[in-house]
Protein backbone atom coordinates (compact mmCIF):
# COMPACT_ATOMS: atom_id res chain seq x y z
CA UNK A 1 0.00 0.00 0.00
CA UNK A 2 1.16 3.52 -0.80
CA UNK A 3 1.82 5.83 2.16
CA UNK A 4 0.09 9.59 2.50
CA UNK A 5 3.83 10.71 1.05
CA UNK A 6 3.85 8.29 -1.85
CA UNK A 7 0.43 9.53 -3.02
CA UNK A 8 0.90 13.21 -3.09
CA UNK A 9 4.28 12.01 -5.11
CA UNK A 10 2.41 10.32 -7.51
CA UNK A 11 -0.08 13.33 -8.19
CA UNK A 12 3.04 15.52 -8.57
CA UNK A 13 3.34 13.77 -11.78
CA UNK A 14 0.41 13.63 -13.32
CA UNK A 15 -0.27 16.18 -16.52
CA UNK A 16 -3.63 17.17 -16.10
CA UNK A 17 -5.29 19.93 -18.48
CA UNK A 18 -6.93 21.63 -15.35
CA UNK A 19 -8.36 25.11 -15.46
CA UNK A 20 -9.77 27.23 -12.49
CA UNK A 21 -11.02 30.45 -12.77
CA UNK A 22 -10.24 31.12 -16.60
CA UNK A 23 -6.98 30.08 -16.22
CA UNK A 24 -4.51 26.65 -16.83
CA UNK A 25 -3.60 24.80 -13.53
CA UNK A 26 0.17 24.02 -13.92
CA UNK A 27 0.23 21.92 -10.75
CA UNK A 28 -2.39 20.11 -8.89
CA UNK A 29 0.13 19.79 -5.72
CA UNK A 30 1.36 23.06 -4.50
CA UNK A 31 -2.24 24.89 -5.53
CA UNK A 32 -3.95 26.55 -2.52
CA UNK A 33 -7.02 25.54 -3.10
CA UNK A 34 -6.94 21.94 -4.42
CA UNK A 35 -4.44 21.67 -1.56
CA UNK A 36 -6.74 20.36 1.63
CA UNK A 37 -8.50 18.62 -0.84
CA UNK A 38 -5.71 16.49 -1.72
CA UNK A 39 -5.08 16.41 1.92
CA UNK A 40 -8.46 14.71 2.25
CA UNK A 41 -7.68 12.06 -0.40
CA UNK A 42 -4.73 11.51 1.20
CA UNK A 43 -6.00 10.79 4.87
CA UNK A 44 -7.56 7.50 3.26
CA UNK A 45 -4.02 6.52 2.32
CA UNK A 46 -2.64 7.68 6.19
CA UNK A 47 -5.63 6.19 7.47
CA UNK A 48 -4.88 2.54 6.19
CA UNK A 49 -1.42 2.83 7.53
CA UNK A 50 -2.61 3.01 11.46
CA UNK A 51 -2.97 0.08 13.77
CA UNK A 52 -6.49 1.56 14.98
CA UNK A 53 -8.09 1.64 11.73
CA UNK A 54 -6.68 -1.45 9.88
CA UNK A 55 -9.47 -3.30 10.37
CA UNK A 56 -12.30 -0.73 8.62
CA UNK A 57 -9.56 0.61 5.95
CA UNK A 58 -8.05 -2.79 4.37
CA UNK A 59 -8.77 -5.89 3.34
CA UNK A 60 -7.31 -9.07 1.75
CA UNK A 61 -7.43 -9.20 -1.87
CA UNK A 62 -8.90 -11.56 -3.59
CA UNK A 63 -6.92 -11.73 -6.51
CA UNK A 64 -3.55 -11.29 -4.99
CA UNK A 65 -3.75 -12.43 -1.49
CA UNK A 66 -2.02 -9.27 -0.27
CA UNK A 67 -3.35 -6.68 1.88
CA UNK A 68 -4.34 -3.89 0.36
CA UNK A 69 -6.79 -0.35 0.81
CA UNK A 70 -9.98 -1.41 1.31
CA UNK A 71 -10.88 1.49 -1.49
CA UNK A 72 -9.36 -1.36 -3.84
CA UNK A 73 -11.15 -4.09 -2.53
CA UNK A 74 -13.83 -6.38 -3.95
CA UNK A 75 -16.47 -7.34 -1.22
CA UNK A 76 -16.40 -11.10 -0.60
CA UNK A 77 -18.04 -11.49 2.06
CA UNK A 78 -21.23 -9.29 4.41
CA UNK A 79 -18.55 -8.26 6.75
CA UNK A 80 -16.67 -6.42 3.88
CA UNK A 81 -19.60 -4.58 3.23
CA UNK A 82 -20.07 -4.21 6.93
CA UNK A 83 -16.49 -2.93 7.49
CA UNK A 84 -17.31 -0.34 3.84
CA UNK A 85 -20.16 1.46 6.02
CA UNK A 86 -18.32 1.89 9.12
CA UNK A 87 -14.71 3.09 7.07
CA UNK A 88 -16.88 5.69 5.47
CA UNK A 89 -17.96 7.04 8.85
CA UNK A 90 -14.80 6.68 10.64
CA UNK A 91 -13.53 8.45 7.25
CA UNK A 92 -16.12 11.22 7.28
CA UNK A 93 -15.31 12.26 11.13
CA UNK A 94 -11.69 12.21 10.73
CA UNK A 95 -11.87 14.81 7.50
CA UNK A 96 -15.02 16.68 8.20
CA UNK A 97 -15.52 16.80 4.29
CA UNK A 98 -15.71 14.18 1.24
CA UNK A 99 -12.68 12.19 1.19
CA UNK A 100 -13.76 11.25 -2.55
CA UNK A 101 -12.81 7.63 -2.72
CA UNK A 102 -15.52 5.78 -2.59
CA UNK A 103 -16.61 6.83 -6.09
CA UNK A 104 -14.05 4.62 -7.54
CA UNK A 105 -14.60 1.89 -5.11
CA UNK A 106 -18.00 1.94 -5.77
CA UNK A 107 -17.49 1.76 -9.52
CA UNK A 108 -14.97 -0.95 -9.04
CA UNK A 109 -17.59 -3.17 -6.95
CA UNK A 110 -20.41 -2.40 -9.98
CA UNK A 111 -17.94 -3.57 -12.89
CA UNK A 112 -16.59 -6.24 -10.89
CA UNK A 113 -20.56 -7.51 -11.26
CA UNK A 114 -21.08 -5.82 -14.52
CA UNK A 115 -18.79 -7.56 -16.35
CA UNK A 116 -19.12 -11.09 -15.65
CA UNK A 117 -23.13 -10.74 -16.00
CA UNK A 118 -22.42 -9.13 -19.61
CA UNK A 119 -19.68 -12.37 -20.55
CA UNK A 120 -22.64 -14.52 -19.78
CA UNK A 121 -24.68 -13.49 -21.96
CA UNK A 122 -22.56 -12.18 -24.98
CA UNK A 123 -19.74 -14.67 -24.56
CA UNK A 124 -17.75 -11.86 -24.61
CA UNK A 125 -14.16 -11.21 -22.30
CA UNK A 126 -14.58 -7.81 -20.38
CA UNK A 127 -14.65 -9.59 -16.95
CA UNK A 128 -10.97 -10.62 -17.75
CA UNK A 129 -10.04 -7.95 -19.42
CA UNK A 130 -11.30 -5.87 -15.89
CA UNK A 131 -9.53 -8.27 -13.51
CA UNK A 132 -6.66 -7.28 -14.86
CA UNK A 133 -7.31 -3.92 -14.76
CA UNK A 134 -8.40 -4.41 -11.39
CA UNK A 135 -4.96 -6.04 -10.05
CA UNK A 136 -3.07 -2.92 -11.54
CA UNK A 137 -4.77 -0.93 -9.19
CA UNK A 138 -5.05 -2.67 -6.53
CA UNK A 139 -0.90 -3.50 -6.70
CA UNK A 140 -0.34 0.24 -7.31
CA UNK A 141 -2.77 1.58 -4.92
CA UNK A 142 -4.52 4.13 -7.03
CA UNK A 143 -7.33 6.36 -6.47
CA UNK A 144 -10.20 5.78 -9.48
CA UNK A 145 -12.25 8.29 -10.00
CA UNK A 146 -16.05 6.86 -11.24
CA UNK A 147 -17.78 9.18 -13.69
CA UNK A 148 -21.15 8.70 -14.29
CA UNK A 149 -23.08 11.71 -14.72
CA UNK A 150 -23.76 12.86 -18.06
CA UNK A 151 -24.25 16.57 -19.04
CA UNK A 152 -27.80 15.42 -20.46
CA UNK A 153 -29.25 18.61 -22.33
CA UNK A 154 -32.68 18.50 -21.97
CA UNK A 155 -33.72 16.19 -19.75
CA UNK A 156 -37.16 15.33 -21.50
CA UNK A 157 -34.75 13.73 -24.21
CA UNK A 158 -32.87 10.60 -24.53
CA UNK A 159 -29.40 10.66 -25.73
CA UNK A 160 -30.09 9.73 -29.46
CA UNK A 161 -32.94 12.56 -29.39
CA UNK A 162 -30.71 15.55 -28.37
CA UNK A 163 -29.69 18.17 -30.90
CA UNK A 164 -26.27 18.29 -29.57
CA UNK A 165 -25.45 14.37 -29.65
CA UNK A 166 -22.27 15.29 -26.99
CA UNK A 167 -24.59 15.64 -24.11
CA UNK A 168 -24.18 11.90 -23.00
CA UNK A 169 -20.80 10.41 -23.82
CA UNK A 170 -20.49 8.77 -26.56
CA UNK A 171 -18.25 6.70 -28.84
CA UNK A 172 -17.31 8.91 -32.02
CA UNK A 173 -14.99 6.35 -33.83
CA UNK A 174 -13.74 2.33 -33.98
CA UNK A 175 -10.56 1.66 -34.80
CA UNK A 176 -8.51 -1.89 -34.50
CA UNK A 177 -6.61 -0.74 -30.94
CA UNK A 178 -9.41 0.71 -29.85
CA UNK A 179 -12.14 3.22 -29.73
CA UNK A 180 -12.56 7.15 -29.72
CA UNK A 181 -14.65 9.12 -27.21
CA UNK A 182 -16.37 12.27 -26.68
CA UNK A 183 -18.70 14.11 -24.31
CA UNK A 184 -18.59 15.00 -20.59
CA UNK A 185 -18.94 14.21 -17.21
CA UNK A 186 -20.16 16.63 -14.69
CA UNK A 187 -19.79 16.83 -11.09
CA UNK A 188 -16.34 14.69 -10.62
CA UNK A 189 -15.54 14.51 -7.27
CA UNK A 190 -12.13 14.61 -7.08
CA UNK A 191 -11.53 13.99 -10.29
CA UNK A 192 -7.77 15.96 -10.31
CA UNK A 193 -6.69 13.86 -7.39
CA UNK A 194 -7.36 11.00 -8.65
CA UNK A 195 -4.69 8.61 -10.80
CA UNK A 196 -7.43 6.86 -12.96
CA UNK A 197 -10.67 7.84 -14.57
CA UNK A 198 -13.53 5.29 -14.91
CA UNK A 199 -16.85 5.99 -17.07
CA UNK A 200 -19.70 4.58 -17.10
CA UNK A 201 -23.31 4.98 -18.25
CA UNK A 202 -25.69 7.34 -16.88
CA UNK A 203 -29.10 5.95 -16.98
CA UNK A 204 -31.03 3.09 -18.83
CA UNK A 205 -30.45 2.91 -22.60
CA UNK A 206 -32.48 2.30 -25.83
CA UNK A 207 -30.73 0.02 -28.89
CA UNK A 208 -30.65 3.04 -30.85
CA UNK A 209 -29.16 4.41 -27.86
CA UNK A 210 -26.37 2.11 -28.09
CA UNK A 211 -22.86 4.09 -28.82
CA UNK A 212 -23.87 5.87 -25.17
CA UNK A 213 -23.66 2.33 -23.81
CA UNK A 214 -19.97 2.68 -22.78
CA UNK A 215 -17.96 1.78 -20.01
CA UNK A 216 -13.67 2.64 -19.85
CA UNK A 217 -10.57 3.30 -17.85
CA UNK A 218 -8.10 5.50 -18.85
CA UNK A 219 -4.83 7.40 -17.04
CA UNK A 220 -6.85 10.90 -15.63
CA UNK A 221 -3.97 12.73 -17.18
CA UNK A 222 -4.61 10.95 -21.10
CA UNK A 223 -4.60 13.63 -23.90
CA UNK A 224 -7.86 14.48 -25.10
CA UNK A 225 -9.45 14.95 -20.86
CA UNK A 226 -10.14 18.39 -19.66
CA UNK A 227 -10.74 19.35 -16.22
CA UNK A 228 -12.56 22.79 -15.37
CA UNK A 229 -12.58 23.31 -11.70
CA UNK A 230 -16.15 23.87 -9.68
CA UNK A 231 -16.22 26.78 -7.50
CA UNK A 232 -17.42 26.52 -4.39
CA UNK A 233 -18.99 28.75 -1.65
CA UNK A 234 -15.98 30.88 -0.12
CA UNK A 235 -13.45 29.06 -1.95
CA UNK A 236 -11.15 31.98 -1.93
CA UNK A 237 -10.62 32.09 2.00
CA UNK A 238 -8.60 29.39 1.58
CA UNK A 239 -6.06 32.07 -0.14
CA UNK A 240 -6.87 35.03 1.82
CA UNK A 241 -7.14 33.75 5.08
CA UNK A 242 -6.41 29.79 5.62
CA UNK A 243 -6.35 29.36 9.16
CA UNK A 244 -9.52 30.05 11.19
CA UNK A 245 -11.42 31.66 8.41
CA UNK A 246 -12.10 28.43 6.54
CA UNK A 247 -13.11 26.35 9.43
CA UNK A 248 -11.85 22.94 8.51
CA UNK A 249 -7.97 24.08 8.97
CA UNK A 250 -7.42 20.62 7.25
CA UNK A 251 -9.43 18.93 4.44
CA UNK A 252 -11.52 19.61 1.60
CA UNK A 253 -13.72 18.20 -1.08
CA UNK A 254 -13.58 18.97 -4.64
CA UNK A 255 -15.59 18.63 -7.53
CA UNK A 256 -14.87 19.23 -11.86
CA UNK A 257 -16.32 19.51 -14.85
CA UNK A 258 -14.33 16.89 -17.33
CA UNK A 259 -14.70 17.05 -20.76
CA UNK A 260 -13.90 14.24 -23.29
CA UNK A 261 -12.02 15.67 -26.46
CA UNK A 262 -11.96 12.94 -28.69
CA UNK A 263 -10.25 10.82 -26.06
CA UNK A 264 -8.85 7.51 -27.47
CA UNK A 265 -9.42 4.17 -25.18
CA UNK A 266 -7.45 0.87 -25.52
CA UNK A 267 -9.60 -2.11 -25.99
CA UNK A 268 -8.17 -3.90 -23.27
CA UNK A 269 -9.55 -0.78 -21.00
CA UNK A 270 -12.95 -0.96 -22.68
CA UNK A 271 -15.05 -2.86 -20.02
CA UNK A 272 -18.69 -2.12 -21.94
CA UNK A 273 -19.44 -1.58 -25.46
CA UNK A 274 -22.88 -1.01 -27.00
CA UNK A 275 -24.10 -3.35 -24.32
CA UNK A 276 -27.25 -1.16 -24.49
CA UNK A 277 -29.59 -3.65 -22.42
CA UNK A 278 -27.04 -3.58 -19.39
CA UNK A 279 -26.54 0.07 -18.59
CA UNK A 280 -29.53 0.30 -16.23
CA UNK A 281 -28.04 -2.54 -14.23
CA UNK A 282 -24.89 -0.59 -14.17
CA UNK A 283 -26.29 2.32 -13.01
CA UNK A 284 -28.34 0.47 -10.25
CA UNK A 285 -25.33 -1.68 -9.24
CA UNK A 286 -23.13 1.64 -8.96
CA UNK A 287 -25.85 3.83 -7.23
CA UNK A 288 -26.69 1.19 -4.52
CA UNK A 289 -23.22 0.62 -3.38
CA UNK A 290 -22.70 4.40 -3.60
CA UNK A 291 -25.81 5.00 -1.64
CA UNK A 292 -24.31 3.38 1.03
CA UNK A 293 -21.27 4.74 0.95
CA UNK A 294 -23.15 7.91 2.23
CA UNK A 295 -22.55 6.38 5.55
CA UNK A 296 -19.88 9.52 4.87
CA UNK A 297 -22.73 12.08 6.39
CA UNK A 298 -22.70 10.12 9.45
CA UNK A 299 -18.96 10.81 9.98
CA UNK A 300 -19.41 14.67 9.27
CA UNK A 301 -22.33 14.17 11.53
CA UNK A 302 -20.34 13.30 13.93
CA UNK A 303 -18.33 16.32 13.51
CA UNK A 304 -21.23 18.51 13.46
CA UNK A 305 -22.86 17.79 16.87
CA UNK A 306 -19.32 17.60 18.26
CA UNK A 307 -19.00 21.25 17.47
CA UNK A 308 -21.93 21.88 18.24
CA UNK A 309 -22.14 20.40 21.61
CA UNK A 310 -18.92 22.57 22.27
CA UNK A 311 -20.16 25.92 21.02
CA UNK A 312 -23.45 25.91 23.62
CA UNK A 313 -19.81 24.48 25.79
CA UNK A 314 -18.18 28.04 24.78
CA UNK A 315 -21.19 29.68 25.59
CA UNK A 316 -22.73 28.98 28.21
CA UNK A 317 -25.90 27.07 27.20
CA UNK A 318 -25.30 23.60 27.10
CA UNK A 319 -27.55 22.71 30.59
CA UNK A 320 -30.29 24.53 29.28
CA UNK A 321 -33.28 21.44 28.78
CA UNK A 322 -34.14 22.79 25.32
CA UNK A 323 -30.25 22.62 24.37
CA UNK A 324 -30.17 19.32 25.46
CA UNK A 325 -32.95 18.12 23.93
CA UNK A 326 -31.73 19.61 20.57
CA UNK A 327 -28.90 17.61 20.71
CA UNK A 328 -30.19 14.44 21.32
CA UNK A 329 -32.57 15.11 18.05
CA UNK A 330 -29.42 15.30 15.90
CA UNK A 331 -27.40 12.02 17.19
CA UNK A 332 -30.99 10.38 16.91
CA UNK A 333 -31.15 11.54 13.16
CA UNK A 334 -27.29 10.69 12.18
CA UNK A 335 -27.63 7.44 13.68
CA UNK A 336 -30.53 6.83 11.74
CA UNK A 337 -28.36 7.27 8.33
CA UNK A 338 -25.79 5.00 9.92
CA UNK A 339 -28.24 2.23 10.71
CA UNK A 340 -29.59 2.23 7.21
CA UNK A 341 -26.09 2.34 5.25
CA UNK A 342 -25.13 -0.85 8.07
CA UNK A 343 -28.44 -2.20 7.67
CA UNK A 344 -28.14 -2.89 3.73
CA UNK A 345 -24.83 -4.05 4.19
CA UNK A 346 -26.17 -7.19 6.72
CA UNK A 347 -29.15 -7.42 4.56
CA UNK A 348 -26.58 -8.22 1.52
CA UNK A 349 -25.82 -11.19 -0.65
CA UNK A 350 -23.43 -12.84 -3.20
CA UNK A 351 -23.76 -11.89 -7.11
CA UNK A 352 -22.58 -14.72 -9.39
CA UNK A 353 -19.06 -13.48 -10.26
CA UNK A 354 -18.84 -13.86 -6.39
CA UNK A 355 -19.09 -10.44 -5.37
CA UNK A 356 -21.55 -9.42 -2.72
CA UNK A 357 -23.51 -6.61 -3.13
CA UNK A 358 -25.62 -4.46 -0.71
CA UNK A 359 -29.60 -4.90 -0.07
CA UNK A 360 -31.18 -2.40 -2.80
CA UNK A 361 -33.88 -1.21 -0.98
CA UNK A 362 -32.55 -0.94 2.27
CA UNK A 363 -29.70 1.24 0.21
CA UNK A 364 -31.94 3.75 -1.24
CA UNK A 365 -33.77 4.15 1.92
CA UNK A 366 -30.22 5.44 3.82
CA UNK A 367 -30.04 7.35 0.24
CA UNK A 368 -33.38 9.13 0.95
CA UNK A 369 -32.67 9.87 4.40
CA UNK A 370 -29.36 11.18 4.02
CA UNK A 371 -31.02 14.00 1.52
CA UNK A 372 -32.80 15.26 4.61
CA UNK A 373 -31.33 14.64 7.71
CA UNK A 374 -28.19 16.43 7.15
CA UNK A 375 -30.19 19.76 6.81
CA UNK A 376 -31.96 19.19 9.83
CA UNK A 377 -29.08 18.65 11.72
CA UNK A 378 -27.30 21.27 10.20
CA UNK A 379 -30.17 23.60 10.84
CA UNK A 380 -30.25 22.74 15.06
CA UNK A 381 -26.57 23.39 14.66
CA UNK A 382 -27.47 26.80 13.90
CA UNK A 383 -29.81 27.46 15.68
CA UNK A 384 -27.67 26.70 18.86
CA UNK A 385 -24.66 28.18 17.60
CA UNK A 386 -26.61 31.32 16.91
CA UNK A 387 -26.70 34.27 14.58
CA UNK A 388 -23.01 35.32 15.46
CA UNK A 389 -21.66 32.51 13.25
CA UNK A 390 -22.18 34.60 10.32
CA UNK A 391 -21.92 38.39 11.49
CA UNK A 392 -18.11 37.75 13.56
CA UNK A 393 -15.27 39.80 12.31
CA UNK A 394 -12.61 38.10 9.94
CA UNK A 395 -9.42 36.40 12.15
CA UNK A 396 -7.33 39.10 10.67
CA UNK A 397 -9.89 41.80 12.95
CA UNK A 398 -8.70 39.58 15.74
CA UNK A 399 -5.38 39.88 15.46
CA UNK A 400 -5.41 43.76 14.48
CA UNK A 401 -3.22 46.13 16.47
CA UNK A 402 -6.45 48.52 17.27
CA UNK A 403 -9.67 46.55 16.98
CA UNK A 404 -8.44 42.93 17.84
CA UNK A 405 -8.68 43.67 22.06
CA UNK A 406 -12.72 44.53 20.94
CA UNK A 407 -13.12 41.60 18.87
CA UNK A 408 -11.65 39.72 21.86
CA UNK A 409 -13.66 41.48 24.56
CA UNK A 410 -17.28 41.01 22.93
CA UNK A 411 -16.92 37.80 21.42
CA UNK A 412 -15.66 35.79 24.93
CA UNK A 413 -18.17 33.48 26.20
CA UNK A 414 -17.48 32.04 29.45
CA UNK A 415 -14.33 32.29 31.91
CA UNK A 416 -12.08 29.97 31.08
CA UNK A 417 -12.20 29.41 27.32
CA UNK A 418 -10.41 31.70 25.07
CA UNK A 419 -12.23 33.55 22.64
CA UNK A 420 -10.00 32.63 19.67
CA UNK A 421 -11.56 28.71 20.75
CA UNK A 422 -14.68 30.18 20.41
CA UNK A 423 -14.66 31.45 16.90
CA UNK A 424 -12.67 28.26 15.75
CA UNK A 425 -16.04 26.23 16.71
CA UNK A 426 -18.10 28.67 14.83
CA UNK A 427 -16.39 28.95 11.91
CA UNK A 428 -16.09 24.95 11.99
CA UNK A 429 -20.28 24.91 12.02
CA UNK A 430 -20.51 27.73 9.26
CA UNK A 431 -17.86 25.64 7.37
CA UNK A 432 -20.29 22.69 7.51
CA UNK A 433 -23.87 24.55 6.98
CA UNK A 434 -23.19 27.18 4.66
CA UNK A 435 -19.42 27.60 3.71
CA UNK A 436 -16.99 24.86 1.80
CA UNK A 437 -18.32 22.05 3.91
CA UNK A 438 -21.73 22.42 3.29
CA UNK A 439 -21.05 21.60 -0.75
CA UNK A 440 -20.62 17.82 0.78
CA UNK A 441 -22.79 17.71 3.81
CA UNK A 442 -25.96 19.18 2.52
CA UNK A 443 -26.08 20.09 -1.57
CA UNK A 444 -23.79 16.59 -2.24
CA UNK A 445 -25.94 14.52 0.64
CA UNK A 446 -29.11 15.80 -1.83
CA UNK A 447 -27.84 15.51 -4.93
CA UNK A 448 -24.82 12.79 -4.91
CA UNK A 449 -25.32 9.42 -5.68
CA UNK A 450 -28.63 10.58 -7.39
CA UNK A 451 -30.90 12.97 -6.43
CA UNK A 452 -34.23 12.16 -4.14
CA UNK A 453 -36.65 11.44 -7.05
CA UNK A 454 -33.99 8.58 -7.84
CA UNK A 455 -34.56 7.06 -4.93
CA UNK A 456 -37.88 7.63 -4.52
CA UNK A 457 -38.31 5.36 -8.03
CA UNK A 458 -36.37 2.81 -6.80
CA UNK A 459 -38.25 2.31 -3.00
CA UNK A 460 -41.54 2.32 -5.11
CA UNK A 461 -40.22 -0.18 -7.38
CA UNK A 462 -38.38 -2.92 -4.45
CA UNK A 463 -40.64 -2.66 -2.17
CA UNK A 464 -43.07 -6.01 -1.61
CA UNK A 465 -46.31 -4.35 -1.68
CA UNK A 466 -47.55 -7.56 -2.31
CA UNK A 467 -46.20 -9.25 0.84
CA UNK A 468 -47.69 -6.22 2.76
CA UNK A 469 -51.43 -6.73 1.07
CA UNK A 470 -51.36 -10.16 2.16
CA UNK A 471 -50.49 -9.44 5.95
CA UNK A 472 -52.95 -6.87 6.18
CA UNK A 473 -55.69 -8.57 4.34
CA UNK A 474 -54.83 -11.65 6.98
CA UNK A 475 -55.81 -9.65 9.90
CA UNK A 476 -58.91 -8.72 9.08
CA UNK A 477 -60.00 -12.15 7.38
CA UNK A 478 -59.94 -10.76 3.83
CA UNK A 479 -59.78 -14.13 1.77
CA UNK A 480 -58.45 -13.75 -1.64
FE1 LIG B 1 -17.49 9.15 -0.55
FE2 LIG B 1 -19.31 10.53 0.70
FE3 LIG B 1 -17.58 11.77 -0.91
FE4 LIG B 1 -19.46 10.27 -2.00
S1 LIG B 1 -19.81 12.11 -0.79
S2 LIG B 1 -17.26 10.22 -2.48
S3 LIG B 1 -19.69 8.67 -0.47
S4 LIG B 1 -17.11 10.71 0.99
FE1 LIG C 1 -20.81 11.53 -4.17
Amino acid sequence: MKTRNEYIKSMKKMHFELYMFGERVPNVVDNPIIKPTMNCMAATYEAAQEPEYQKAMTAISHLSGKRINRFCHIHQSIEDLVYKSKMCRRLGAYTGSCFQRCVGMDTLNALSMVTYDIDQKYGTEYNKRFLNYLRYVQDEDLVCCGAMTDAKGDRSLRPTEQTDPDQYLHVVDEKSDGIVVRGAKLHQTGAVNSHEIICMPTRAMREEDKDYAISFALPSDTEGIIYIYGRQSSDTRKIDSPDMDVGNIRYGGQECMVVFEDAFVPWERVFMYKEWDFAFDFVEKFASYHRQSYACKSGIGDVLIGATQLIAEYQGTAQASHIRDKIIDMIQLNETMISCSLSCAYEGHQEPSGTYFVNTLLANVAKLNVTRFPYEIARLAQDIAGGVMVTMPSEKDLGHPRIGKYVTKYLKGIEGVPVENRIRILRLIENLTLGLGAVCYLTESMHGAGSPMAQRIMIGRLADMERMKRAAKRLCGIES
